[in-house]
């Protein structure tokens, strides 16, 4: 009882845990659904690199021979860019600047899935235009030699009509080539890397042609996600696979306290049960068995015969016994005497027989011998012999004990009780003769089989 209420207090917990498994997976479910949704639909993230966030320059192609004007002026959060293209080099151009660098750190866009750009061109020209982004690379630029910068960018870009956003995804920029051919960077260097940009560029040709170009820069903005759908997915399969890892832990946890739990009562059954069967047989086993002389009783001569078809196998013998004079035994000397007696007579009777034959206490002082493979010549001869046994005896209170036997056979026809019928009229006629003798019931047929025998 002790074990099984343990167990059963260590189980709850784990069952209650079990129970809460279903809101945890639940509300995990409509987590992963909104986080989704949410990381596909919103969780932008922008930011602006227009405005007075980074410090802007301008720069023309005076540097290299030509002879084209760039400058710059800010009417609001616009900057506006007047470049003065003039055709003295081939590739003449103004060119926009943002400075990133704080120290060795620049803006890291390797976060951001687009770039868009709002602005407004008029002039002559086209408004053909290109982005630069100039990347301080670990293990390759040394920031005092702009020639160690590497060059992602994008040549032919056009501002939409009417002042609209071109969007521009990261995944359009290319290293140049011409930095390539000049740098000779190593494969690892090689790829567009936009983790750490120095400075971003704005190139205006106005599609080279001559006059005045005005390029009003409204906004350029990175836009990205406040968490990448891979981080966002890795994050998700984690939280799923810890919980269902937590879940079969405490699952295996329950599972094997149960079988613990169901170990231990069907221990306990098979203990009560064993018990019960002892008690039981012993209950039976007393039901059989008279008190007082501790040999079958009634009941238990019925279970014998029931149990035990060897016991009738003919030939089979009844001896009926019953003690000469014991009522003046109790009387004389008193009961316990009396039972002093019948307890010694029960020993020697049952001592005086074959394992195979059975001794009965018929009730009071008569007793019942029923002997298998037993004719009624050798039923009498036994009693003969236990009569005189009783005569060996020394018995309680120096008494001398005597009994009276009846014998008879029984017929296979014949029912049990029909023989006891007889022996017990024999024992009936040993008294009526005068006691302490034996009287045998032999048909005349047995006679005179015997005597021709
Ligand atoms: P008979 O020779 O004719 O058999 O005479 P008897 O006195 O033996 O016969 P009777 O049937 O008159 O007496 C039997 C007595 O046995 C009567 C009863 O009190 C006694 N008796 C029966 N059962 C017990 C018992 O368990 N213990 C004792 N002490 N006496 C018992
Ligand atoms: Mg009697
Ligand atoms: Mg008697």
């Amino acid at each position: 009882m002790m074990s099984a209420s343990t167990a059963e207090t260590s189980l709850q917990p784990l069952v209650k845990l079990l129970g809460y498994a279903r809101y945890v997976f639940g509300g995990l479910l409509v987590i992963t659904a909104i986080l989704l949704a949410w990381q596909h639909y919103g969780m932008e993230k922008v930011v602006e690199l227009t405005g007075d966030h980074f410090p802007v320059f301008i720069e023309d192609d005076r540097n290299g021979g030509g002879a084209s004007v760039g400058s710059i002026e800010r009417r609001g959060q616009d900057v506006i860019v007047h470049c003065h293209i003039s055709r003295k080099i081939d590739w003449p151009y103004c060119k926009l600047g943002f400075s990133f660098l704080k120290g060795a750190t620049g803006v890291d866009m390797s976060r951001f899935d687009y770039m868009t750009i709002e602005g407004r061109y008029t002039g002559p020209g086209t408004s053909r235009f290109g982005i630069v982004l100039a990347e301080a690379e670990e293990g390759l630029t040394r920031l005092d030699q702009w020639q160690t910068y590497k060059i992602n960018q994008i040549d032919a870009l056009d501002l939409p009509p009417n002042g609209g956003k071109l969007v521009i995804p990261f995944k359009w920029f290319g290293v140049a080539q011409w930095w390539k051919d000049m740098a000779r960077p190593t494969l690892e260097h090689s790829a567009v890397n936009v983790d750490n940009v120095a400075r971003a560029e704005v190139m205006i040709s106005g599609g080279g042609k001559e006059g005045e170009h005005i390029f009003a820069l409204h906004a350029i903005r990175l836009h990205g996600k406040l968490i990448s759908r891979d981080a966002l997915l890795m994050g998700l399969v984690t939280a799923w696979v810890l919980c269902a890892v937590g879940w079969l832990a405490i699952l295996t946890l329950s599972l094997r306290s149960q079988l613990r739990d169901s170990r231990a009562a069907v221990a306990l059954l098979r203990t009560v049960n064993k018990a019960l069967e002892l008690e039981a047989r012993d209950l039976a086993g007393q039901a059989h068995i008279d008190p007082l002389t501790g040999v079958l009783n009634r009941q238990g001569l019925r279970a014998a015969l029931m149990s035990t078809s060897s016991l009738l196998a003919d030939p089979m013998a009844v001896i009926f016994i019953d003690i000469d004079h014991f009522k003046s035994i109790n009387d004389t000397h008193g009961h316990d005497v009396g039972d002093d007696v019948l307890r010694k007579f029960a020993n020697v009777i049952a001592s005086g027989i074959r394992s195979s034959d059975r001794l009965v206490r018929w009730g009071g002082e008569e007793f019942l011998i029923v002997c298998p493979m037993t004719n009624v010549f050798q039923g009498r001869i036994l009693a003969e012999n236990l009569r005189h046994a009783l005569h060996q005896q020394t018995w309680p209170v120096g008494l001398r004990v005597t009994a009276s036997f009846g014998v008879a056979q029984h017929h296979e026809q014949d029912e049990v009780g029909v023989v006891i019928k007889h022996a017990d009229e024999e024992l009936y006629r040993a008294k009526q003769g005068g006691r302490d003798r034996v009287c045998a019931h032999v048909p005349a047929d047995m006679v005179a089989n015997a005597e021709a025998a």
